[in-house]
Order: structure tokens, then C-alpha cells, then sequence
């Protein structure tokens, strides 16, 4: 290769890194709409590898729910029905997830033992400004936790509140793991999950799953405020035909808190 044709390669390589520049860092990238999920839009459309580009922190499902999505440190894992935990391949696609690039802002050390929701009303007394999000960071020895995972499903899709009455729930004693957290504002609505939402990751990744409860002892959240919201819709007809505008608050906090303590 000439020089000047290898200036020009490396220019639109440095070009394109620029194009295809990651969200800057505070910012939450969500794909698709908790309402879509309950209303069976099950069948993902962007995948783990693009998604992966806009964060390193984050949560969700994969397609047909096969399992609840953790991205711990750029590294993307399903804890599937069955128990087991795997890594997501790139090529592997998500109908609804959340994703950011986790920075520390501040911490809340956690010296005692506690359960889940007093830590939820540790952290409403100690953030700033409720109306932000906040990616939350749980980095602790946990006595116990209790998660759950729903089982892949196949069209025709059944209603999200029958799927998750089917959910599968473990309790973990004595594992040490990351919990991964975000605080929406109540603004939200059903566009995503007003308040907290928790999935678990043991630190040898064999257990994972959306946690139901929890208790913690000795460690600390790492709390890291988001001010930016990026939401990307499906671009697929079947998003066009679901019914957005009927109220599915009830619905979703039955899916998102069914068998919660
Ligand atoms: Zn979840």
C-alpha cells in the first residue's frame, strides 16, 4: 500500500470510530419500552454487539426472554431458566434493555446487615435529585438473594403476566457478587421501570437472575447519576401494532415484583 493510500485508510478508520462513536459517558441507553414487553413484543431486534458499543453496566432480557440479561464490565450474561448462566454471543439480539458506562460519582458504604429495601431507602435518602436515573453498583457479601428467571418462549406469544406466573425462583446463600441497579424516576411510567431494578451476578458467574430480595452485608453501592436518556424503538412492523397507549402500570408492576419480598 502507497503512503498517501494508507493516510487516507487510516483517516476513514479514524473517521468511522468517530461515526460510530459511544454515547459520552452519563448517559442511560435504553432499547425499546418496558410497555412493548408487556404487550409480547418478545422478539428482539438489536443485538448484544450493538448495544454492547453504548455501555458496559447494564440489565434487561434477550430475545423471546430466553433468559435475564446482566452486562457486568463490557461482558453480557443470561441467567436462563434452568439455573445456568451464560455469556450472550454478539449475534444474539435484546426486545428490551438498559446499558451505560459505569462511572463512580459516589458511594454508600454498607456496614451492617441490611435487606434490599432498606438499601432502596438508604439510597432515595442520599441521592440528589430523584428526578435523574442513577445506575447503582452493589458490591457485596450477600447472606442471601433470591432471583428469578422466566423460561424461553415460542410464538404465539402469551401475555407477559402469564409468562412470568411461570418464572422459575432460586435463593443463593453466602455468594459474593455484583448486584446491577437502576433508579427511574416515577416520570418514567411504563416507558421503563419506575423506581429500583436489580439483577444479580455471582462473582464466578455461575448464578445470575432478576433479583426478587435480597440481604447484604458488608460492602457498598457505587452510585453513578444519569442525565441523559437515549431510547431507540423497533423499526419492525410488529412494534407498530402494539396498543402503547392503554395503561399497563398494573401489569408491569405485577412482572416486574411478582414473588418480591
Ligand atoms: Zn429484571
Amino acid at each position: 500500500m502507497n503512503r498517501r493510500l494508507l493516510i487516507a485508510v487510516s483517516l476513514l478508520v479514524a473517521l468511522s470510530a468517530c461515526t460510530s462513536a459511544t454515547v459520552p459517558h452519563g448517559t442511560l441507553y435504553q432499547v425499546s419500552l418496558a410497555s412493548a414487553l408487556v404487550e409480547r413484543d418478545y422478539e428482539g431486534e438489536t443485538t448484544l454487539g450493538e448495544l454492547l458499543r453504548h455501555g458496559d453496566f447494564g440489565l434487561g432480557t434477550v430475545d423471546r426472554l430466553d433468559g435475564e440479561l446482566i452486562v457486568l464490565k463490557g461482558t453480557a450474561y443470561k441467567a436462563r431458566s434452568d439455573g445456568s448462566v451464560v455469556e450472550v454471543p454478539p449475534d444474539e439480539t435484546t426486545p428490551f434493555a438498559v446499558i451505560t458506562r459505569f462511572r463512580t460519582d459516589s458511594q454508600i458504604s454498607i456496614d451492617q446487615p441490611m435487606g434490599i429495601r432498606d438499601l432502596e431507602r438508604l439510597i432515595d435518602r442520599t441521592v440528589d435529585n430523584p428526578n435523574l436515573f442513577y445506575a447503582l453498583r452493589i458490591d457485596a457479601r450477600i447472606p442471601a438473594v433470591t432471583v428469578r428467571s422466566v423460561p424461553a418462549q415460542s410464538p404465539p406469544f402469551r401475555n407477559l403476566v402469564e409468562v412470568v406466573a411461570e418464572q422459575r425462583t432460586w435463593t443463593r446463600e453466602d455468594v459474593s457478587g455484583t448486584i446491577v441497579g437502576f433508579r427511574s424516576p416515577p416520570y418514567v411510567g411504563t416507558m421503563n421501570v419506575p423506581g429500583y431494578h436489580w439483577h444479580f451476578l455471582s462473582d464466578d458467574r455461575s448464578q445470575g437472575g432478576h433479583v426478587l430480595s435480597a440481604t447484604l452485608d458488608r460492602g457498598a453501592v457505587d452510585i453513578d447519576p444519569l442525565r441523559t436518556w437515549i431510547v431507540v424503538l423497533p423499526s419492525d412492523r410488529a412494534f407498530g401494532k402494539l396498543d402503547l397507549a392503554k395503561d399497563h402500570r398494573d401489569e408491569l408492576e405485577v412482572v416486574e415484583k411478582s414473588g418480591t419480598e
